[in-house]
């Protein structure tokens, strides 16, 4: 049996919008308790040609996790978690939080590497279908390298595993004149999670990879066999302070030869907002996890003596807790942003691009002189050692003319990636907004391997159709939650919305909101 069909004025308002720009009510929300169930839906809204958004917490930001058919909230029923210690592999229901599989890792001295900043309340089912990533990435990769099995239920609802290393795709085959456009078209960043992954797929030929990252328009996920690894007994690092920002060109692919850890960005944009911020162009938060602690602070030595002529402020930490302290300066600046006047609101449209890493700088420089063109304050921080930043476009919606402000930067922006041979997102996933721009990208040829890898896997396209493949009548910058024009949703609830933005309250179950 399918699960009951929720279509009340609030529970459909409570749903209309995750993290991100947008508010779209849906028709409906199902939420189902287990597999059975799922594929049960799954064969109706078939049969009926109803369109289902898969769900984890609500977190994406670029527009996945909404829209006007059905939601399938997979946040609440598939909590199982088992962790095989010898085998180092979790097996994690699509609920289970990366915060949950940390936890159960840590008593068996494992962890899963990667590390979302949303691990608190992002889900297993939506991390392995945006291929999330996070500061460690720059060491280990996003989450496709540590996701051994999926187990799927796929749009006929037919239920199945999907194991690295099966081999050939079962659904999906490449020609020889395919793999010959994926080589050349596909942008050589080091993070991607900007349409289907057919590079990878060409590369080890598992059905996996192109599940991973799929955005909720292949499969749904109901469980994740997530990898793990030893949690490295040492750590030390180095906040690094510059005075422009044309160092960050030789010093990040630098520091990236020293074998960090992580390298995260804090651009002035930001660091302006935080009370005692080093005044400097940027600041890097280095990190090493080394096998000794001597290795560690040797490490450090090498980074602060290889850049001595370049930096305008330096601070070491040698241990957890000094480290810790030093990236407090990091931890302050999501208080910063919610500290904004209500007037300025942080808007995602151009949050997560992603460019060679010796680019980084140019792109930086870009961002900020767009930014000015169109008078739009932006804050931008996130992972330099990969050439990954997140740009809070923070525009004044009381001011006349901000929609049309946004949709220049937005253009603008992309432009800047193109010419920089980036990819439009690093982390977050194409979604509704960046649907429409993927062609501009790998070019029409790659666009058409998208669409038959849609058609593939979701004939009828009742999987998060206007996701990676775009609507007729795209529109990235309608259906905002911001502005006249917001669709209408009770006052309560839009507060509650609001709240759950402002403390990053994406665990709270959104029935909860609704009553
Ligand atoms: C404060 C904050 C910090 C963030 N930091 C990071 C970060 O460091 N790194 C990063 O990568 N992202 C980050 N994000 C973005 C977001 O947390 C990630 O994309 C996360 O993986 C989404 O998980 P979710 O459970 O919220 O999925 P949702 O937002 O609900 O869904 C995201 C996408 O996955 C699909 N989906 C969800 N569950 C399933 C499923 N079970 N089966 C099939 N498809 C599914 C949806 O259809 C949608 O397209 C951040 C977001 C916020 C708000």
């Amino acid at each position: 049996m399918p699960p009951k069909l929720l279509t009340d004025v609030r529970t459909r308002a409570a749903y209309a919008e995750g993290a991100g720009i947008y508010r779209i009510v849906p028709a409906g929300v199902a939420i189902p308790s287990d597999g059975e169930e799922l594929a049960a839906l799954v064969r109706w809204a078939a049969e009926t040609r109803t369109p289902l958004i898969p769900r984890g917490a609500g977190s994406g930001m670029p527009g996945g996790n909404v829209g006007a058919g059905v939601i399938v909230d997979l946040s609440r029923g598939f909590t199982e978690l088992t962790v095989d210690p010898h085998a180092r592999i979790a097996r994690a229901g699509a609920s289970v939080t990366w915060a949950q599989v940390t936890e159960a890792a840590r008593v068996h001295g494992l962890r899963l590497p990667p590390d979302p900043s949303s691990g608190a309340f992002a889900t297993s089912g939506g991390m392995a279908a945006t291929n999330a990533a996070g500061p460690r990435s720059v060491r280990y990769g996003s989450v496709r390298r540590w996701i051994d099995a999926v187990e799927v239920v796929g749009a006929v609802g037919d239920a199945r595993t999907v194991r690295r290393g099966d081999g050939r795709g079962e659904m999906y085959e490449l020609t020889a004149d395919g793999r010959r456009l994926i080589a050349e078209h596909f942008p050589k960043t080091r993070k991607n999670s900007s349409g289907y992954a057919l590079d990878r797929f060409a590369e080890s030929g598992d059905d996996l990879d192109l599940l991973i990252g799929s955005e909720g328009t292949l499969a749904f996920v109901t469980a994740v066999h997530w990898r793990l690894d030893p949690i490295p007994p040492d750590i030390a690092g180095v906040a690094l302070g510059f005075a422009a920002l044309s160092a960050l060109a030789e010093a990040v692919p630098f520091l990236v030869s020293l074998n960090p850890s992580a390298i995260e960005l804090l651009d002035r944009s930001l660091l302006r907002l935080i009370p005692d911020a080093p005044d400097v162009a940027c600041l890097l938060l280095v990190e090493f996890e080394r096998e000794t602690s001597a290795a560690a602070r040797g490490v450090v030595g090498d980074a602060v003596r290889g850049l001595k002529d370049h930096v305008a402020h330096v601070e070491t930490a040698v241990d957890r807790a000094g480290l810790a302290k030093l990236w407090e300066v990091r931890r302050l600046a999501s208080p910063a942003l919610a500290r904004l006047p209500p007037s300025q609101r942080s808007l995602q449209v151009i949050e997560d691009g992603c460019v060679p890493l010796e680019r980084l700088g140019d792109y930086i420089a870009g961002l900020r002189s767009a930014a000015e063109r169109h008078a739009v304050p932006i804050a931008i921080f996130g992972h330099a050692g990969d050439g990954h930043v997140h740009v809070n476009a923070l525009p004044d919606v009381t001011q006349k003319g901000w929609q049309e402000a946004l949709t220049l930067l937005f253009n603008d922006v992309l432009d800047v990636v193109l010419r920089l041979r980036g990819v439009p997102a690093g982390e977050h996933g194409a979604g509704r907004l960046r649907a429409g721009v993927l062609e501009q990208f790998y070019g029409p040829q790659v666009m058409g391997l998208f669409r038959d890898v849609k058609r593939a896997y979701d004939p009828l396209s009742i999987l998060n159709p206007g996701v990676i493949i775009p609507a007729a009548d795209w529109a990235p910058l309608a259906a905002l939650k911001v502005g006249e024009d917001a669709a209408a949703i009770p006052d309560d609830i839009a507060a509650r919305l609001r709240d759950v933005e402002r403390t990053a309250g994406w665990a709270t179950p959104k029935l909860e909101l609704a009553r």
